[in-house]
């Protein structure tokens, strides 16, 4: 099974990425979770990340895709994928389409987490509380909140348009969150 799931900050990709991974037997894949690890361990593509995540802007697509696409391709040589914050952009979307034609990595179905813009921000904040993360201060979140409407929100209409899309209300318990993603998951 190959998965994508697209979402705003606070959405939850990362809760149900962990979850349905695990239950359906394929790698979790989240590019923020990959940039973090690089800016940790102080690599050079972490140095070049970490303002630019600090501001809540895109890292450049060539990085993200040198850092995603291979972890792909080998995802798909297994059990399949679950990609959680990439693609973000139409052109991420186009480009890894292209570098992974020879292995059909394409996804199976695409989900989209749909949450209130209030409940977003709440959410956020309550996981700054706790987790201390470097782009989740309100000034940030405001910019990754308009970088989705800029630059991720068209992605939705392309998956539409593929007929892959599947639109979830996540504004409800992790569980029924699950639940209602495993309900439309293709046979
Ligand atoms: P969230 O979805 O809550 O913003 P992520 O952990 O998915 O959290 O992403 C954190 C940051 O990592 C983003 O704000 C961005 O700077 C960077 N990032 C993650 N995925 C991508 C991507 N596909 N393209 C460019 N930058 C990305």
């Amino acid at each position: 099974m190959k998965l994508l799931l697209i979402g705003p900050p606070g959405s939850g990709k990362g809760t149900q990425g962990g979850r349905l991974a695990e239950r359906l037997g394929i790698e979790h894949l989240a590019a923020g979770d990959l940039l973090r690890a690089e800016v940790a361990e102080g690599t050079e593509l972490g140095r070049e990340a970490e303002a630019i995540m600090k501001r809540g802007d895109l890292v450049p697509d060539d990085v993200i895709i040198a850092l995603v696409m291979p972890r792909v391709e080998a995802a798909v040589a297994a059990n399949g994928y679950l990609l959680d914050g990439f693609p973000r952009t139409v052109e991420q979307a186009v480009e890894a389409r292209k570098l992974a034609e020879r292995v059909d990595a394409a996804p199976d179905a695409v989900l989209y987490l749909d949450v209130p813009r209030e409940e977003l921000m709440r959410r956020i904040l309550a996981r700054a509380e706790t987790e201390g993360r470097a782009d989740d201060t309100e000034d940030t979140v405001r910019n990754r909140l308009k970088v989705f409407d800029e630059a991720t929100s068209p992605l939705v209409d392309y998956y539409r348009q593929r007929g892959l899309l599947h639109v979830i209300d996540a504004d409800q318990s992790e569980d029924d969150v699950t639940a209602a993603i495993v309900e439309v998951l293709p046979g």
